[in-house]
């Protein structure tokens, strides 16, 4: 049986007492396992990354980039191995897996010019003969711990900027698909990255824990769901660590009665049902304003998601494969259940869906409900499948305050095709990433990403110059260079800014 094992610089970590199974979500069954590290494993990847970290951070940043334009080759090179691992983990299309990679990649291209966002900032003669200066300095070794639902793009969100700027970094990737990161870990190294820079360590909550004790660990970044995310927020924090902790989502596309229903059914089936819905980016709440807006809406969704194909993720012409485990299909299902009994009308029933050939696969079919209200628990949750829930809303107003009101504020989408009203609901509503016309409004990598509310713990993005400001620390200096020929020689005279 195939076994993934830490990525630790120094030799074989040991042998593993614990393992977890991997599975393949096409067939249901177990393809692999993963070795569950503890606190002793990850002292062994410390250690190498401080022995490494000095060096790296003293090389200087345009020889760093130079190893992240290597890297994005390679990962390029390898894009057709790493999207089939990566979708024999988890599940998704091979296309999607591509988007994945792709997506993450486009972070390490930010990272090509990670010497031109590193440089600090300068006064000149900021008091008598006195100049101040700015610099960012690493943090020293960070941390990255992360979800099942993107193995490669959220790892390279965190060790793209966490490395480019001279960290040291060590990534605990999801158990349920922990191979990608491992292999993207190789690369780092054979693009030229010095050993003990990038480590993959392995675990469930022990190894969680042992990251946020950690005394050599000076930030860390998660993403997951929420109460993890505010566990790992609130404990990292307490041990004097800088964290930011994503969580979960539950994001609404406000439809007006204006909008151009045709597209909107289109970017909805995408983005409510790709992936198999679990992207934190999901439109799983749909809100038509005006039950005019509602019922033309879902004659349209109706025909177009019963033309959805649900295949394996080798399958070209599937539009979605099965969901991670056995475990997420009984939690994906058993939302359903909820939303029936709550009094929902299940408008498309995506419960019982078998693949010929790959019964034991866990596949959900897609699944719409509508006449779904704010007060019902399935609206208040995130349920992370193929679910799309419809809210009527009577006006624009009632449309703003629901995603405003949610407890997450992740990710939210408008389409309409006036102007005024899109300007309105982007500068009113409560959520952190805002779409246009766009329905997974995820930045571009020289943006940033986060969300609002139980979205996210902390207060730094993912990316874009808030991930260079969470990954390093400023350091400011007021220099002054008496000159002792001058009247008053090397007398020391308190400055005073005036
Ligand atoms: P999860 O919270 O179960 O796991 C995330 C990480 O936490 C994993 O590495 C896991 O090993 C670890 N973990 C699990 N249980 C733990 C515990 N009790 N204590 C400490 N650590 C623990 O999340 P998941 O199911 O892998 O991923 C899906 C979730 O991630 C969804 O809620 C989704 O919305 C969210 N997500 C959020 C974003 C974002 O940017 N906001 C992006 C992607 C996914």
């Amino acid at each position: 049986m195939r076994q993934t094992d830490h990525f630790i610089v120094g030799g074989p970590a040991g042998e593993a007492s614990r393992f977890g199974d991997i599975f393949d979500p096409n067939s249901g069954a177990v393809q692999g396992r993963v070795a569950l590290g503890d606190a002793a494993v990850l002292d062994r990847a410390v250690a190498a990354a401080q022995a490494a970290q000095p060096g790296w951070a003293a090389t200087n940043p345009q020889r760093r980039a130079r190893v992240m334009f290597e890297f994005k080759r390679l990962v390029e090179a390898n894009m057709d191995e790493l999207a089939h691992m990566l979708s024999s983990e988890h599940g998704k299309v091979i296309a999607d897996s591509k988007g994945d990679i792709q997506r993450g990649l486009e972070v390490i291209e930010f990272c090509c010019g990670i010497p031109h966002v590193l440089k600090g900032e300068y006064t000149q003669g900021a008091g008598p003969g006195i100049d101040v200066y700015s610099m960012r300095q690493p943090i020293g070794i960070g941390a990255g711990i992360t979800p099942f639902n993107f193995p490669a793009m959220i790892p390279l969100w965190m060790s793209g900027v966490a490395i480019a700027v001279g960290n040291a970094f060590i990534i605990k990737p999801s158990e349920r698909d922990p191979s990608v990161p491992v292999r993207l870990a190789e690369l780092f190294i054979e693009a030229g990255l010095p050993e003990g820079i990038c480590q993959v360590v392995h675990g469930d909550k022990e190894m969680v824990d042992a990251i946020l004790d950690h005394p050599a660990i000076g930030a860390v970044s998660f993403v997951g769901s929420s109460d993890i995310a505010h566990y790992v927020y609130n404990r990292g924090v307490a041990n004097g660590k800088r964290v930011q902790a994503m969580g979960g989502a539950k994001n609404h596309g406000i439809v007006m009665p204006d909008a151009d229903l045709d597209q909107v059914v289109n970017d909805l089936t995408g983005a409510a049902f790709g992936s198999a819905g679990e992207r934190c980016m999901a439109l799983p709440v749909v809100v038509p304003v005006g039950d005019a807006t509602a019922e033309a809406l879902k004659a349209k969704l109706i025909p177009a998601i019963e033309k959805l194909k649900v295949g394996v993720s080798t399958d070209p012409d599937a539009h979605y494969g099965p969901v991670v485990t056995a475990a997420h299909k009984a939690k994906v299902e058993g939302w359903i259940q909820t939303c029936i009994d709550e009094g929902a009308e299940l408008v498309v029933d995506g419960r019982g869906f078998t693949l010929q050939g790959h019964e034991n696969g866990f596949f959900v079919g897609p699944t719409l409900f509508d006449h779904v209200t704010t007060d019902m628990q399935s609206y208040k949750e995130e349920i992370f499948g193929p679910v799309l829930q419809m809210v009527r809303a009577a006006d624009f107003e009632t449309a703003l305050s629901l995603p405003t009101k949610h407890q997450y504020g992740n990710g939210v989408a408008i389409f309409t095709r006036n102007g005024h009203a899109a300007r309105e609901f982007a500068a009113r509503v409560n959520v952190g990433m805002v779409g246009v016309n766009v329905p997974i409004p995820v930045p571009v990598a020289y943006h940033t990403f986060g969300g609002w509310k139980r979205s996210a713990f902390g207060d730094t993005n993912q990316h874009g110059m808030e991930g260079v400001k969470f990954w390093t620390k400023v350091k400011t200096v007021t220099a002054r260079w008496p000159d002792g020929s001058l009247d008053g020689g090397n007398a020391f005279v308190i400055p005073t800014m005036g």
